[in-house]
């Protein structure tokens, strides 16, 4: 009965070191339960002589009492694992840096263009992107058989509708005629956008690319007030000590028309590789609204003057940090995208 009894103990012990916290109540069962294997040599004492029985007893009692303890220690073990577990978070670590994005080179130039003009009231307008012929060109003195429809190659759209007159706006000038329509002078506006043009991309050329258009109606307007807004301008987002200088260009819809350049914000004028060693950079096109633009909106070109200018983002946005190649907006390379942040 001895060996038995030692044997059935040292075999539960072994098998309970293993025992999961799930199992802990089946080996109790099985072993000091009450049809468990020790109970069942505990009733068998009573059929030991009057001689055996007592250290018998003893010997069964003590191996339960070490059973139920060696239970509990077990139990209190596998409770503490399963609450390290959970302890295993360090609350102290620190964590993860989230990914925070940034605004586009283009999209922050975008903006600060805005900021600079509506601190001196332009208003900021939205406008289509695929347009009508007729806002695209013929409201801005571009008829059908003009040989100056060939400055701007284009992106037609079907429509079966209206044939060959609907079309991704070649640029943000559209909005000018859309604007003094539905405005009586005085008007002060400027209509940023995305432009579309079918065109070869190269370093200095993309097929789509953002312009900001801007658009002063009012009586008494002249060439000085241009000048003044683009010095101004190029003052805000390239320095105070930039001076512009304006020759004459040629655009459909205004007249007179000028290219308008500033001197160079890299050598202040004395000639670099930024400027091409001539100390200017050109900046954009602009004019004077031309009188047959305002009379077919219903203004009176005696009474209401304008100037109207535009210019390209990008480009704009190259000049300020020194970008050669415009490719380099649209590729997506974070390398790239990551020096503006
Ligand atoms: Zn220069």
């Amino acid at each position: 009965m001895q060996d038995q009894i030692e044997q059935l103990v040292a075999r539960a012990l072994e098998e309970l070191a293993g025992t999961p916290a799930a199992d802990l109540d089946d080996w109790r069962r099985r072993y000091t339960g009450r049809s468990g294997e020790l109970t069942g040599i505990l009733r068998g004492i009573g059929k030991l002589s009057a001689g055996e029985r007592p250290l018998a007893g003893q010997l069964a009692n003590a191996a339960r009492q070490r059973l139920e303890s060696a239970f509990e220690d077990r139990k209190t073990v596998v409770e503490a694992e399963s609450s390290a577990d959970v302890e295993a978070i360090d609350v102290t670590l620190p964590g993860y840096r989230p990914v925070v994005g940034g605004l586009h080179p283009v999209t922050q130039t975008l903006r600060d263009i805005r900021r600079v003009f509506a601190n001196i009231g332009f208003r900021a307008v939205d406008s289509p992107e695929v347009e009508w012929d007729e806002y695209n060109f013929e409201k801005l003195n571009i008829p059908r058989d003009h040989p100056a429809r060939d400055m701007w190659d284009t992106f037609f759209v079907d429509n079966p509708d209206r044939p060959g007159e609907m079309l991704l706006r070649t640029h943000t000038s559209p909005a000018q005629a859309r604007v003094m329509e539905q405005t009586d002078p005085p008007i002060r506006i400027i209509t940023p956008g995305r432009c579309y043009r079918y065109e070869d991309v190269d370093a200095s050329h993309e097929a789509t690319f953002f312009q900001v258009e801007g658009l002063a109606v009012d009586t008494n307007i002249t060439m000085a007030d241009l000048r003044g807004t683009l010095e101004y301008f190029a003052r805000a987002l390239f320095g105070e000590d930039r001076r512009i200088r304006i020759r004459g260009s040629y655009f459909p819809f205004t007249e007179p028309s000028c290219e308008a350049e500033m001197s160079c914000h890299v050598c202040g004028g004395d000639g670099c590789r930024v400027c091409g060693r001539t100390g200017w950079i050109e900046m954009l096109g602009a004019g004077m609204v031309h009188p047959d633009v305002l009379e077919g909106v219903g203004y009176d070109h005696r009474k209401y003057s304008g100037f109207a200018f535009g210019m390209g983002v990008e480009r704009i946005a190259m000049l300020r940090y020194g970008i050669d190649d415009i490719r380099h907006f649209y590729r997506n390379d974070l390398r790239f995208l990551r020096q503006f942040n």
